[in-house]
């Protein structure tokens, strides 16, 4: 009815056709879902067209669908936490989700490592990067990343391994390159000094091509692979 499977397997193809124009193995690129706003026999779907990592926005609607969800399935998923996270909400994701990837404050890192710490676990962190620089957006700074390396690097319970970021929209992708382009290059600055940081989560719907041929090594695909969402 919907094509989620024919969808995923298109967006499988167009990775692999850029992971070819750049010399890039596939297996270098992880496919995350993003099923936000999607009820839970969408992610079903998704998962039996054979995807394994899927990506939340929002922390309580994770929670809901996290209990929803068949068991067996649920044990074989990977989330991804890619929303905006209060700290207040930290409780919901600690301990379910394999990855965060909107880190962009200390007191969230702290929040996160003294629940991580409660539940005997390791947190999972990417740092989320304000590439565009537009006061709109969010995630760190640039010039404020390290400080916050360096600071969650003395939590027992909280590693980052890597970082994450999202060009402004642009109506011709390849102006989206640039953004990629900083955002690599970033990471590659602070690996010298913190080689644990090695995942780019960057590339949506509209950009993942670019973002792959750029070095993403996580990209996040909602509409390509779901539909639109209805907002
Ligand atoms: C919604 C969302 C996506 C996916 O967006 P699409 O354009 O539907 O692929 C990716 N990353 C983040 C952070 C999002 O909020």
């Amino acid at each position: 009815m919907n094509g989620i499977k024919a969808n995923t397997e298109k967006v499988c193809e167009r990775v692999e056709k850029a992971c070819d124009r750049s010399l890039r193995s596939t297996d270098e690129v992880t496919l995350v879902a993003v099923s936000k706003k999607f009820e839970t026999d969408r992610i079903t779907e998704a998962f039996e067209a054979g995807i394994r990592d899927f990506g939340e926005n929002y922390a309580q609607e994770f929670r809901d669908k996290f209990n929803e969800i068949d068991p067996d399935i649920n044990r074989q998923i990977n989330w991804h936490f890619i929303g905006n996270l209060q700290k207040n909400k930290a409780k919901y994701v600690v301990g379910k989700v394999k990855l965060i990837h909107t880190l962009d404050k200390e007191d969230l890192a702290q929040e996160l490592n003294k629940r991580a710490s409660r539940q005997d676990v390791l947190v999972n962190c990417l740092i989320e990067v304000n590439i565009s620089g537009e006061n709109s957006k969010s995630g760190i700074c640039v010039s404020k990343v390290e400080v916050l390396v360096e600071k969650t690097a003395e939590l027992k319970n909280i590693r980052v391994t890597g970082l994450m970021g999202m060009p402004p929209y642009m109506e011709d992708v390849e102006k989206t390159r640039p953004y990629f382009i900083k955002l690599r290059e970033l990471r590659d600055k602070l690996q010298v000094n913190h080689p644990a940081l090695e995942d780019l989560s960057m590339g949506m719907s509209s950009d993942f091509e670019v973002a792959v041929e750029e070095g993403a090594t996580i990209i996040r695909v909602g509409s390509a692979i779901f539909g639109p969402r209805g907002l």
